[in-house]
């Protein structure tokens, strides 16, 4: 089996859960679970994020390969300071993608302000991942159809495909535009089955997006009938290949 990686995890403290993740908690769970390699994001949070952005550097310096940074900042930042920030972040911290959470924000993926995160994306050639489930109406997936297809050069990360709720919503958007993948953390075993069904297992990567539900994640993919190469493409390939990583 090829080393696992983890397309969602966070670093410091949810504003929503109240949930701190430290350094120590990602390696020892990273460790416990065969994970060799975990993308790192801040959290929906009101820590200065630009703190947050230079502790995840620190972190993928300190561990080469092991861990890589996704930026997450507030659309609501003037463009500006809006993408200073972010091409900081990917050309001279090395950071693979960049994250829009429309809970988080309090915004909508359709709203202006968001244009700026999806010109970006494309010039920078880095995937978006946005937060799905969780804080609707903004965080319905199908609110991704127009963005989708107004930059279709871009991919869109589903992240929790709807979070089991709108998990239909999300696969019915998947289907109507080829650059959504779906990130299912949270949604139940089954729908992952369906999900493949209808786009195929190379548009699924694996998220945990808290450390004590890495092996719950793992564990929903190993007990649907997978084979060892599919489970290989959506815990490794799949994930290489959409955030252009090289380990
Ligand atoms: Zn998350």
């Amino acid at each position: 089996m090829l080393p696992i990686i983890d397309t969602h995890t966070h670093l410091g403290t949810s504003k929503f859960s109240g949930v701190t993740t430290t350094e120590s908690d990602l390696l020892e769970s990273m460790e416990r679970n065969g994970v060799g390699t975990s993308l790192v994001m801040p959290q929906p949070t009101l820590e200065n994020i630009r703190d947050v952005h230079a502790k995840i550097a620190e972190l993928t310096l300190k561990h080469p390969g092991r861990f890589y940074g996704i930026a997450s900042l507030d659309p609501w930042i003037d463009e500006e300071p809006y993408v200073e920030e972010l091409e900081m972040c990917v050309n001279e911290l090395g950071f693979v993608a960049v994250k829009l959470h429309p809970m988080g924000h309090n915004i909508s993926p359709l709203s202006d302000r968001c244009t700026k995160i999806y010109e970006s994306a494309r010039r920078l050639r880095i995937p978006i991942i946005v937060h799905t489930g969780l804080g609707t109406p903004f965080s319905l997936p199908s609110l991704l159809i127009e963005p989708a297809r107004k930059f279709p050069d871009v991919t869109f990360i589903v992240a929790h495909a709807g979070f089991a709720i709108y998990t239909d919503e999300a696969v019915v958007a998947a289907k109507a535009c080829e650059n959504l993948i779906l990130e299912p953390s949270w949604c139940q075993t089954y729908t992952i089955q369906k999900m493949i069904n209808a786009i195929g297992h190379q548009r699924l990567i694996m998220g945990s997006d808290h450390v004590t539900n890495l092996p719950v994640e793992l564990t929903k993919y190993r007990s649907i009938g997978l084979s060892e190469s599919q489970l290989d493409d959506i815990f490794h390939h799949n994930a290489k290949r959409i955030f252009n990583i090289q380990s």
